[in-house]
């Protein structure tokens, strides 16, 4: 119920109706019965700075989501972003100070949430410690294959860094755009592990990855035939990789399907999902127990799964 001293919280973006992050948010602030709402905001980009400006007039705004198109346009109108929203380059999630508007992207603790008890290993060594919970030291000689170079993929590279990965490669079909990517990292510590190439590469560093991460929209409902990665090239993944596929519908992926087959751990888009709101969440309610099987459910139910 709405009273006079709910509290609000929200998501902008353009188009913003596709967002699941009120489904999950108001699942988890309904179970936690607090005096909160959380709603989509439609700003087109030419209303951006008035619309972060008239926020601030809006005593009970106490903080949002951020998508498509604003998660770069939004930086310097923030009073302050944190160090790995600065490092990825864009800002998802924003919160209310006595000097403005701070932000930060939990993007890339969405993405590391599934991985932090799992280790890339060859499949003799899993049989031998009859587990894949291993210490994060195990990331520093792994090879990170990410197929695409958009946002989600500055959050995965970023987040391959902070798992130590030895090598961390992108492939995308432009080379000029793949360039252009490779130099936004000119000034971050990660750019000596970082290396780009097109397609034609991809078999041969295939062979190579302990990680691949599917970052472009190859695959995505309705379109759930197709994969990014043919089943001849997957036959390329070592056993034992890691697939990880950001997208979270269909629920797989065919790319997940075939690395399945191939005996890869796979791991979906929907839990990145969950965990980034779960992060925001806890940044809005300082508060680090938030109800994260409550989001994830309130996720499957709505689609289905
Ligand atoms: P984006 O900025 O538009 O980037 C998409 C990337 O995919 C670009 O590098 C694009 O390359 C490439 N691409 C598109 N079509 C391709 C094709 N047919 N073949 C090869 N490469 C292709 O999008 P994004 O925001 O990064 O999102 C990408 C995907 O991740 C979406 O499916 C989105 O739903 C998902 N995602 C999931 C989460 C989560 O929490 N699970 C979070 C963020 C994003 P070109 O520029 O050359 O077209």
């Amino acid at each position: 119920m709405i009273t006079g001293k709910t509290k609000l919280l929200g998501i902008i973006g353009y188009p913003v109706e596709h967002s699941l992050s009120p489904v999950m948010q108001n699942a988890a602030l309904a179970h936690m019965g607090l005096d909160y709402v959380y709603v989509p905001f439609p700003i087109k980009p030419e209303n951006l700075q008035q619309a972060i400006a008239s926020f601030t007039a809006i005593d009970n705004l106490v903080g949002f989501n951020v998508t498509i198109p604003h998660k770069q346009a939004i930086i310097p109108l923030l009073s302050e972003v944190s160090p790995i929203a600065q490092a990825v380059g864009a800002v998802n999630t924003v919160w209310r100070t006595e000097n403005g508007w701070s932000g930060t992207n939990t993007d890339v603790e969405g993405f590391l949430a599934p991985l932090k008890n799992l280790s890339p290993l060859p499949p003799l060594l899993i049989e031998e410690r009859g587990s894949q919970n291993l210490s994060a030291s195990n990331w520093h000689q792994t090879t990170a294959v990410i197929l695409g170079y958009g946002g989600a993929a500055r959050a995965v590279v970023a987040g391959c860094a902070s798992l130590g990965c030895a090598n961390i490669i992108v492939v995308g079909r432009d080379e000029q755009k793949l360039n252009y990517f490779l130099d936004s990292w000119r000034n971050s510590k990660l750019i000596d592990k970082l290396t780009v190439h097109t397609w034609q590469k991809f078999p041969e560093l295939l062979s190579n990855a302990d990680l691949l991460v599917n970052t472009t929209p190859v695959g995505m409902y309705p379109h759930v035939d197709v994969s990014p990665v043919t089943r001849e090239e997957m036959d390329l993944l070592p056993k034992g990789a890691i697939a990880y596929d950001l997208i979270y519908t269909p629920n797989p992926t065919q790319f997940l399907r075939l690395a399945q087959e191939r005996g890869a751990i796979a791991i979906d888009g929907l839990e990145m999902l969950v965990q980034q709101g779960a992060s925001a969440l806890r940044i809005w309610l300082q508060q680090q127990d938030v109800p994260v099987d409550i989001m994830r459910q309130s996720l499957r139910q709505h689609l289905g799964l």
